[in-house]
């Protein structure tokens, strides 16, 4: 008899929200993360600050969404048996966009949205109520997002078929109006024309539901669900690469680990990024058909990350997010350039107790800017590479100097990360902001699958759904689901965590 029933090789909120699931549904669970602390993008690090005190910076955790009680990622959470601190946004604007032509603050909801957008654009108020309506249909229909096993959006290929871009074409949509719908495009990570309507519903309405902090950052979540595992009677251990799954007789026996380890198990979940998990299976686990489109399907465009600290206070910037256009077109953010003030879109998390208030800047990146040091090491770039990422730095700032003037001279930066970091720290080929993108290319029928060829080996993680903490939350619940029972799991998380039950 082997000593785990499941192994789960790594420990991102898929993993780790498999895991847990996975033990309390009686399952002896070992989790294994090859970095050397858990969380995948969930990780947090630490830098010394201007004034000298150690601050701890989050990687990818800057606000969630649907964390309103009753609303599926607070319920979920609930369902794993942990309680994270988390602040809500400001609910007249969680989220600003500034363009060259116009600045002006998504609230929170659906009918706010709308109501907003009618008196920005009375002309188009039927489109406005076209799209709002059908964004919530959207969303109703996803069975984990509307904790309904009933609900049949998965099936619908209309949804995973047509780009938003098609959608707002087809319903007359002007290029201002275009421009507001699609301005927290970078939320997935894929331009307009690309992205399945139901990525845009489920990304962007979780985060206009309920959109909130994560108070003390990822590492609230990693390090309560790696406690509640243990409870569970779980495991996890870090420093265990895992470099391949082993299967006999078309079933999974278990893992063999780079240091030369093997495991053995009934179940292996791989939750990591597709393209590394079929580099761990056979090359015959997957159809080769899907093989061939996952070969084919583009990663993210990468990100450079400046982190550091702002001082005195931040008045207006409060309690939402900033994305800062270069351009009215919002595909922009796809299309980086490397002359001039770069795309930005800037958060300001709350601070904990006595530190100082942070900040994180995000603007998109080629990796083919970075290509020149891909043979590098993390701290081992050399000087050329520091010169370019402060250029880099440089520009992220001009722009955020050019649209937020109160805070110029005010914000101090500590550190910047590249895809490089992205590659090196979670993983990702080609450093892409989400790993693989959520494109018309790689969702629906074209989607990565959970199921393989060989009995008992499964694969989860972002790139099998939507993006996000959420996103990767339900394709952890979704492949424990696959195990367990679908509509068994969803209904028990349903019933399990009505608002108010004990
Ligand atoms: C810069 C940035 C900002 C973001 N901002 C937000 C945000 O504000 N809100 C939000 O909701 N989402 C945000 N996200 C996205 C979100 O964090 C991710 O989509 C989600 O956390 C991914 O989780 P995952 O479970 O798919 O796995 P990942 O987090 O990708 O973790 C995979 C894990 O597998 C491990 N691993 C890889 N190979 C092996 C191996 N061979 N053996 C063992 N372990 C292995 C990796 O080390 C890693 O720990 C952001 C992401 C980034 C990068």
């Amino acid at each position: 008899m082997s000593a785990w029933d499941t192994i789960v090789v790594g420990s991102g909120i898929s993993g780790l929200s498999a895991a847990v699931v996975l033990a309390r549904h009686g399952r002896r669970v070992l989790v294994l993360e090859s970095h050397v602390v858990p969380g995948g993008c969930m990780q947090m690090f630490q830098r010394r600050g201007p004034q000298g005190g150690k601050l701890r910076f989050d990687v990818g955790v800057h606000y969630v969404g649907s964390l309103f009680s009753g609303q599926v990622m607070w319920r979920l959470f609930r369902y794993l048996g942990i309680d994270v601190p988390t602040r809500p946004l400001a609910r007249d604007g969680y989220d600003h966009i500034s363009t060259p032509t116009c600045d002006w603050d998504v609230p929170v909801g659906w009918q706010a949205l709308a109501a907003k957008l009618r008196a920005m654009l009375p002309a188009e108020s039927t489109a406005i109520d076209a799209f709002v309506a059908r964004m919530a249909g959207i969303e109703s229909g996803l069975n984990w997002h509307a904790l309904n096993p009933e609900a049949e959006g998965a099936y619908d290929r209309t949804l995973w078929e047509t780009s938003l871009g098609q959608y707002l074409q087809s319903l007359g949509a002007s290029a201002r109006l275009r421009s507001l719908l699609c301005a927290q495009s970078s939320l997935y990570g894929v331009a307009a024309g690309q992205v399945p309507l139901a990525i845009h519903a489920a990304v962007v309405g979780s985060t206009m539901e309920g959109p909130h902090y994560i108070v003390g950052g990822g590492d609230a979540i990693t390090t309560a669900l790696v406690a509640r595992l243990r409870e569970l009677g779980g495991e996890l251990q870090t420093r265990a690469a895992v470099a391949s799954a082993t299967v006999h007789s078309g079933r999974v026996t278990g893992v063999k680990l780079n240091d030369g380890r093997e495991l053995a198990a009934q179940e292996v979940i791989l939750a990591l990024h597709p393209r590394v998990a079929a580099g761990l299976m056979p090359p015959d686990a997957w159809r080769g058909a899907l093989r061939q489109r996952l070969d084919a399907a583009p990663e993210c465009v990468g990100m450079v990350c400046l982190y550091g600290t702002v001082s005195g206070d931040l008045g207006v910037h409060a309690n939402r997010n900033h994305y800062l256009l270069r351009q009215d077109d919002p595909d922009c953010f796809f299309r980086p350039e490397l002359q001039g003030p770069a795309d930005a879109v800037v958060n300001f998390p709350p601070p904990a107790p006595g530190a100082p208030q942070q900040f994180t800047a995000m603007s998109s990146a080629l990796w083919q800017w970075f290509e020149p040091w891909a043979g590098t090491k993390t701290s081992r770039r050399g000087p050329q590479y520091s010169q370019f990422k402060a250029a880099l730095t440089a520009r992220v700032m001009a722009m955020i100097e050019q649209r937020m003037p109160d805070l110029r001279g005010r914000m101090q930066v500590v550190e910047t990360a590249t895809p490089l970091t992205l590659r090196d720290y979670v993983g990702y080929p080609g450093g892409g902001l989400y790993g693989l993108q959520p494109s018309l290319l790689s969702q629906g029928r074209n989607g990565v699958r959970r199921r393989t060829r060989y009995e008992g080996l499964f694969v989860t993680g972002a790139g099998t759904g939507a993006p996000g903490v959420l996103g990767a939350c339900v394709t952890g619940f979704g492949v424990a689901g696959t195990l367990l029972g679908s509509d068994r799991l969803i209904h028990a998380v349903r019933s399990e965590t009505e608002p108010g039950a004990a």
